[in-house]
């Protein structure tokens, strides 16, 4: 069962099993969607995910992001659902310099999105040591990509993100892609960050249910590959994969954007199996360009 208020996402998105309407905050809603589908398990990836909206408004995030995980977890303990994945974030790490990000890296998050985030991650263990609810948290660093079968994308409405933007400037949706900060401290002067393809987060979900319903204890794993891009880098590479010129003009730095957010962790691998085939730049790259070019959604 899904269970979504739709607020960015879209219905045409849910291939598989029921879909139930609702908001995180509602919990008669989040009752009856326990008592009616009596899940052994949630799979919590509802949040409001923009770093710059949340430094602006964050009053928005706190609320949508750590009083709406609280209102499930509340409900989940309320109805016997023991089990919980939740999507957390590598923007709880913040800035650091020169550290390699493992999992037990400190969290100094510098904005409202990663702050409620790691907000999150502190009640699960309270909850655990409270009510028994086992955990898996995975921090994700940077989604990318597309379903290869074209079935399922990317779509934001406004759309903030580097990759969908920039085959926007490709494609003539838009006049140009804007650089924001090109005075950063790496080697271009642009923000570094470790793409991974949505395919392979998937996999991933699969593996930490899985670990969960094996009733192993409460584990948390980076989601990243290790390599580090700047964006002119993703830049040059979907210049080579859409054999296309990319539009570009240099902004200034947007407001909470970290340097560098490179996962150090090999815990993914070691003891989920984990193994992110897909999340070469390039193919992500050639599977947000093919579902750019031909998927949409409409409801
Ligand atoms: N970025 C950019 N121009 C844009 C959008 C993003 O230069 O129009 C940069 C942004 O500063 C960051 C990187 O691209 O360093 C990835 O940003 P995105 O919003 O895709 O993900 P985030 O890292 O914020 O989760």
């Amino acid at each position: 069962m899904t269970f979504d208020n739709l607020v960015t996402g879209w219905k045409d998105s849910v291939k598989f099993g029921p879909f139930f309407q609702g908001d995180l905050l509602d919990r008669a809603a989040l009752d009856e969607a326990f008592a009616t589908y009596q899940p052994a398990a949630v799979m919590h990836f509802a949040a409001l995910s923009q770093v710059g909206e949340s430094i602006h408004d964050p009053g928005r995030y706190w609320r949508n992001n750590f009083q709406g995980s609280l209102t499930l977890l509340e409900a989940a303990v309320a109805a016997g659902c023991d089990q919980f994945v939740f999507s957390s974030t590598c923007a709880t790490y913040g800035e650091q310099d020169n550290v390699v990000l493992d999992e037990t890296s400190a969290q100094q998050p510098i904005n409202a999105y990663g702050a409620s985030k790691l907000a999150t991650e502190h009640a699960l263990r309270n909850f655990e040591t409270a009510h028994g609810l086992r955990h898996v948290i995975f921090r994700y660093f940077n989604v990318a990509g597309a379903d290869p079968d074209g079935d399922i994308g990317e779509f934001h409405q406004p759309e903030t993100h580097l990759i969908p933007l920039m085959l926007d400037a490709i494609s003539g949706k838009r006049d140009a892609l804007t650089i924001y900060g090109t005075d950063y401290e790496t080697p271009d002067g642009t923000c570094i960050r470790d793409y991974v393809h949505v395919c392979d987060l998937v996999d991933a979900h699969v593996a930490g249910l899985q670990w969960l319903l094996d009733g192993k204890p409460s584990e948390v794993f980076n989601l990243g590959t290790g390599s580090g891009f700047s964006v002119r880098e993703v830049i040059n590479h979907s210049r080579r994969v859409t054999n296309a010129e990319v539009p570009v003009t240099t902004g200034t730095r947007r407001a909470g954007d970290c340097t560098k957010l490179v996962s150090g962790s090999t815990r993914a691998n070691s003891e989920l199996g984990w193994r992110p085939d897909r999340s070469t730049l390039d193919t992500m790259i050639a599977d947000a360009w093919q579902w750019h070019k031909t998927g949409h959604y409409t409801e």
